[in-house]
């Protein structure tokens, strides 16, 4: 077995799974390592959502490049991935809300997003079925949407075995060995040692454990989130609905016809939990049915729990660490599915042609960590 490659990614969620695609498809010779199956961690938790709308130049160009991606997926995958684009309508009940809207709208235009700030009544023109008194007006961005984080991920491994890249899952890296200042090699559980010059940490919630392999402290912190979802249903509406008062939540119909939605657990729920609760499980039904009464006859199929992995400025880090040639690309703080494809593809072109391609100074390692994406 070859034990040797140019690069090694660890971890098989879409962030790790994208960066390699874009590798291979550069023809570096690349091994994904996995722990458990692709999809298992993070990835196969999230609800799919894929938003542009962001406070700051350089996320908003990350998303807006996804999304120019996911259009085009079928095509570059060679698999349907469900991409749909709804819409997201963020809505505004405060002055305050209004106000962090628009500042963020301005900036976002600038970036030549599609987007808009819209009154009440064009809201409920978009989702007649809504009920929100005292509903100011909303955010409102048609080329945001959905996709398949299954299908997406599916469709990065088909193509990184198709141009040459190798995917091992059932082994986790327990050790990654130095020479110098300089990226050596990994070991797994199996006792086996894969080499490379470059190793990418893209482990998500684990991403803090591993950088600790290698004596290095990165301010990622994993905390629960949940999810639910209904039985499939008639078209009820398109966007995606964010809802940021104190027991809102935001929900979206999945082109397959299921509402699927998450909402932010304050306090917040610490630590790697996949374990679900009965709070939410009554708490996230109560809250869709306040904003949309008629789900309050829609039954609910499953709910489950994963991680977010939060960095202190809501922004990830994607950067070289001071030992060289190992990659950190974590802290995606609950956005890592929609910014894969182009943060994939930025680190494969950083990892080849030492150019971020964009300003990358939001995504640094060694940033100040001051301030918060406005739009969490
Ligand atoms: C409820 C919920 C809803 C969400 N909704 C959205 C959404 O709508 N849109 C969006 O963009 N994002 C959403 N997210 C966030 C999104 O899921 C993550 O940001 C994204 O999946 C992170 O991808 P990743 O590849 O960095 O991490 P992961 O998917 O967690 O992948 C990391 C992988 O590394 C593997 N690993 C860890 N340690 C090791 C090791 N030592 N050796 C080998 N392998 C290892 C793990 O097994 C795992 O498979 C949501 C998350 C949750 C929990």
């Amino acid at each position: 077995m070859e034990r040797t490659a140019d690069v090694i990614i660890i971890g098989g969620g879409a962030i790790g799974l994208s960066t390699a695609y874009h590798l291979t498809k550069r023809k570096v010779k690349t091994i994904v390592i996995e722990k458990n199956y692709l999809t298992s961690g993070s990835t196969g938790r999230c609800i799919g959502g894929v938003r542009q709308q962001y406070a700051t130049p350089t996320t908003i160009k990350i998303a807006m490049e996804s999304v120019d991606f996911f259009k085009c997926a079928e095509e570059e995958l060679g698999l349907d991935v469900e991409w749909y684009a709804g819409g997201y309508l963020f809505l505004a009940f405060t002055e305050d809300e209004e106000k962090t809207f628009k500042k963020a709208i301005e900036i976002q235009q600038r970036n030549g997003l599609d987007v808009s700030f819209i009154s009440a009544d064009e809201c409920f023109k978009i989702v007649p079925m809504m009920y929100a008194p005292g509903l100011r007006g909303g955010a409102y961005c048609p080329s945001d949407g959905q996709a398949d984080p299954f299908k997406v991920c599916y469709g990065f491994a088909k193509r990184i075995r198709e141009n040459g890249g190798r995917i091992i899952s059932s082994s986790e890296v327990v050790e990654i060995r130095t020479k110098g200042n300089k990226v050596h090699s990994v070991i797994t559980n199996n006792g086996e040692e894969f080499f490379a010059d470059v190793v990418v940490n893209a482990a998500g919630p684990w991403a803090k454990d591993l950088c600790r392999l290698v004596g290095l402290d990165v301010p990622i912190e994993p905390e629960r989130h949940e999810a639910m979802i209904t039985e499939r249903v008639a078209r009820l509406w398109d966007p995606m609905l964010v809802d940021y008062r104190p027991d809102g939540s935001y929900f979206y119909q999945r082109v397959t016809g299921q509402i699927i939605g998450c909402y932010t657990p304050d306090p917040n729920v610490p630590g790697i939990r996949t374990d679900s609760s009965l709070e939410f499980f009554f708490e996230m039904p109560r809250r869709m049915s306040n904003l949309v009464p008629a789900l309050s006859q829609v039954s609910v199929l499953r709910h489950w729990a994963g991680c977010y992995s939060m960095t202190p400025d809501g922004s990830p880090i994607v950067d070289e660490t001071e030992i060289e040639g190992f990659f950190i690309a974590g802290g995606m703080c609950g956005h890592g599915f929609m910014f894969s494809p182009a943060i994939g593809e930025h680190l494969a072109n950083y990892i080849v042609e030492k150019d971020w391609g964009l300003p990358w100074d939001e995504f640094k390692l060694t940033r100040e960590f001051k301030g918060k994406e406005a739009l969490r």
